[in-house]
């Protein structure tokens, strides 16, 4: 099940034009859905990406520092969109993606969660989106913390430029996540 996971890194250059993106150039990053699992491709600002077929969801980002410690840019409405696009689904590497992507808008504060329902079945936690007071419940896969550890490590690398935050810990929902 968690093939679908193994994303493909940056490839650190336009998939339109071939030109390499320098350090701190902004570009658009295209996430597809194939056959094989998750496709991404990149494309510079002066290339548009098809829109056929259109990606399972896009996000600016641009090419880090290497070795960056600074947090990468995030692109919030990008994100989201993505989150609710998944809304509807209950296939399960969109259960995996939407409940990982509600953990990393949940660290960015767009989310804050009221309630971890782990013994429910299945099992959701229920968060709110402070700007509009709005309640989202999202299915929590059955993966172990571990996993999904890894699968949010991946998914950081995914919307950023291709370096994977090492200290990314899954918040216990028991306990205060990072922001408070
Ligand atoms: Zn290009």
């Amino acid at each position: 099940m968690t093939r679908d996971w193994n994303m493909p890194r940056a490839t650190g250059a336009c998939v339109a034009c071939g030109r390499p993106f320098e350090v701190g150039q902004p570009f658009l990053a295209c996430l597809y859905e194939t056959e094989s699992g998750y496709e991404r491709r990149d494309y510079c600002t002066g290339c548009p990406p098809p829109t056929d077929p259109p990606p399972l969801g896009q996000w600016r980002t641009q090419r880090p520092e290497p070795a960056a410690r600074r947090s990468l840019p995030f692109d919030r409405e990008a994100v989201y969109a993505f989150f609710d696009r998944l809304e509807d689904s209950d296939r399960p590497e969109h259960v995996q993606f939407r409940f990982v992507l509600a953990l990393l808008l949940w660290r960015k504060k767009v989310l804050k969660l009221e309630h971890a329902a782990d013994d429910a079945t299945p099992p959701v936690w229920e968060f709110r989106e402070p700007r509009t007071d709005r309640r989202r419940r999202v299915l929590r896969p059955d993966l172990a913390d571990d996993e999904l550890e890894r699968l949010s490590g991946q998914l950081e690398a995914l919307l950023g430029g291709g370096t994977v935050a090492a200290d990314f810990v899954v918040p216990d929902a028991l306990g205060e996540n990072e922001n408070g």
